[in-house]
């Protein structure tokens, strides 16, 4: 057998041996952002179509939500706001930059741990909806409410009793700092209506980066019915019920694509069974990675080309500070290959070799391509990290070692 692959990147077309990014080549691009240093990319039209691949997969009832945290840039939000039917924030920043765009805050909710005393009174004086994860938010929550004379507009995310199977990151099932656990929800529903807080449904995400669509739909209905069965028993109507995403998109060697057909029909079941129980009631996915992933790329310049012992060792100007994601170092258990090419170097005619891609930081862990097949490169050449829409800049800790920062730009 041979060894797996990356999926191809064919999103991003190629011409004349250039990467074409929003129409420009990839050298002109990085002219135009002007700062001779690595940058992101993102393609607001790669981001339009895939809102408008999942609309057509979804039943139309079904409301999109975009998760700022994936990618907070406020060009990006904003093109993706004027598509979505929601945003959800997790801080006082996002909220902010999801204000911005001109979304009605009738569709903007906030959800995380650790919400602080300021975020909760920002939330009421925005007239959000408040993914609530703690019985202490309740009680900040009905102040803010009054002294702001609105009302505190409140959902509930559920730590589920149930895991999210095969997702690259789990965030719900077992002991959890996210939502507040199934078996004391009750306690928390009664709560809320003693304060006469506005209760508005449910928040019920299991996790990230799920390639599996029997996994997906699998979650959402397991979703549903705990959303079902803790409504029928507080007999309290429900409005909204979030049942999350967690849709995933191919990274590393052997990844395939989500097949969004099954997550489509199974959404058309479960729209139903909600909408019988609650005929006012919305259903939500709320999705970050799937939205913005494939759109971005990194793109960083070769520095250097040195042979340590037989391997060749492509030394750019940017790293794990820009992009830790690619790095391998943001929850990966094993270090894999994000997909990366040499930007420039994309004719048929180009010989290739194994090489790593490095950073110019004093650490092993700068490794943005370990002993990859590429074209051979040289000082200028321009290195591309693929799938770097989301969870890219915004996940890396760029004070490290105080190299400048890249550049953002949305094309
Ligand atoms: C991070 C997060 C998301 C987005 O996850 P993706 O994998 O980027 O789609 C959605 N909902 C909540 C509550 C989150 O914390």
């Amino acid at each position: 057998m041979s060894a797996p692959r990356h999926a191809p990147m064919d999103q991003f077309p190629v011409r004349d041996g250039e990467l074409l990014v929003g129409s420009l080549p990839l050298s002109r691009l990085a002219a135009r952002v002007g700062s001779g240093g690595p940058f992101y990319a993102y393609d607001r039209t790669l981001i339009s179509a895939r809102v408008a691949r999942l609309r057509s997969a979804l039943p139309r009832a079904v409301k999109l939500h975009y998760a700022v945290k994936a990618n907070p840039m406020p060009a990006l939000v904003c093109h993706v706001a004027g598509m979505v039917d929601g945003l959800d924030v997790a801080s006082g920043g996002e909220l902010r930059t999801a204000l911005d765009t001109g979304m009605d805050p009738a569709a903007i909710s906030f959800a995380g741990p650790g919400k602080s005393d300021g975020e909760l009174q920002q939330a009421v004086a925005a007239g959000i909806l408040v993914n609530v994860e703690s019985f202490r938010e309740l009680p900040l929550l009905a102040q803010a409410g009054d002294r702001l004379g609105l009302p505190a507009r409140v959902a509930v995310r559920v730590n589920p009793d149930f895991e999210l199977k095969s997702s690259g990151m789990k965030m719900g099932g077992g002991p959890r700092q996210f939502g507040v656990d199934a078996e004391k929800v009750p306690e928390l529903l009664e709560e809320i209506r003693r304060r006469g807080l506005a209760f508005e449904g449910f928040h019920i995400y299991s996790g990230s980066q799920n390639l599996r669509a029997e996994a997906v739909c699998e979650a959402q209905a397991k979703a549903v019915d705990l959303a079902l069965d803790l409504a029928r028993t507080a007999d309290l109507p429900i409005r909204t019920l979030n049942v999350g995403g967690g849709f995933g998109i191919p990274y590393f060697p052997g990844d395939a694509p989500l097949d969004l057909a099954p997550v489509g029909a199974n959404l058309e079941g479960l729209l139903s069974r909600v909408k019988a129980a609650h005929a006012d009631a919305e259903v939500v996915v709320e999705l970050g990675r799937y939205l913005v992933g494939e759109a971005g790329i990194y793109v960083c310049r070769v520095v250097d080309r040195k042979v340590s012992r037989g391997l060749v060792h492509l030394v750019t100007d940017g790293g794990l500070h820009h992009h830790l994601a690619a790095s391998g170092n943001f929850g990966q258990v094993i270090r894999k290959n994000y997909p990366v090419a040499i930007g420039n170097r994309l004719g048929e005619g180009e010989p290739r070799e194994i090489a790593s891609v490095v950073g110019p930081l004093c650490t092993p862990l700068d490794l943005l391509a370990e002993r990859m097949e590429l074209p051979v490169a040289r000082p200028g050449d321009l290195v591309v990290i693929f799938q770097s829409g989301a969870y890219g800049l915004t996940a890396s800790p760029r004070g490290f070692l105080s190299h400048p920062g890249p550049v953002e730009v949305l094309v």
